[in-house]
């Protein structure tokens, strides 16, 4: 069986970048499951149903078709790819993730990508509950002022225009809390996840890190 590398943290520690480079360099698949929950958001917010009104939701995901590449992500047919990382999809996307049915769904999804193993998965709780068994477990954080830089980055870069670092820093403590706080599938370290802490490291640093600790 193929390996299954685990990769969670926080919303701006560098994941998906990293975890993209991981992959590329070990020849294994990439699979961002934020993008999944993404991709539900906003799903939800282009229809008539309510963030909050779980039922509908839970009857809308058990039929959506999702379609995964490292380099795109189609939902019911449609790409959705850039449309996922607005500041509207970023701002909903924790009330979608705590709802139970939403989960189940997703993880059930994801466990299928990872069968054949050869995977290298991101996300939240991909070390504590979607792959307990993953061959290795990364713990990747930095600073919530480093990862307020980066993500204006990514915002500028995805044309985001009306957006300050005050701002940026206060979006990402409250996902933070709330993304660790809920009950459902908090944001943990799963007990034997190797943490690195990225303020300072570079994409390389960091990636170099995680390939080495793979092939120890
Ligand atoms: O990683 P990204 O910032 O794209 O994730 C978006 C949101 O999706 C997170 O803030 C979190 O609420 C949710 N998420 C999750 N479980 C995962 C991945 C993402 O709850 N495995």
């Amino acid at each position: 069986r193929k390996p299954i590398i685990a990769i969670d943290g926080p919303a701006g520690a560098g994941k998906s970048t990293v975890t993209r480079r991981v992959a590329q360099q070990l020849g294994l698949m990439y699979l961002d499951t934020g993008a999944m929950y993404r991709a539900i958001t906003w799903l939800v917010l282009n229809s008539n149903i309510n963030l909050d009104d779980e039922a509908a939701i839970a009857e809308l995901v058990s039929q959506v078709s999702l379609e995964l590449t490292p380099q795109q992500i189609k939902i019911n047919g449609q790409d959705v790819t850039e449309a996922i990382r607005t500041l509207q999809v970023t701002a909903s996307v924790s009330a979608i993730s705590a709802q139970g049915a939403v989960r189940r769904e997703l993880v059930k999804q994801q466990q299928g990508y990872g069968q054949k193993g050869g995977v290298v998965a991101e996300g939240r709780d991909i070390g504590t509950h979607v792959f307990p068994h993953a061959e290795l477990k990364i713990f990747l954080t930095a600073s919530v002022q480093e990862r307020a830089k980066r993500r204006l980055q990514d915002l500028i870069h995805a044309g985001e225009k009306q957006i300050t670092i005050t701002q940026l820093e206060q979006d990402i403590q409250l996902r933070d809390y709330r993304d660790s706080h809920r009950q459902i599938a908090p944001l943990q370290k799963a007990a034997d996840a190797i943490e690195i802490i990225t303020d300072g490291l570079t994409i390389e640093d960091v990636t170099a890190k995680i390939v080495s600790l793979y092939q120890e």
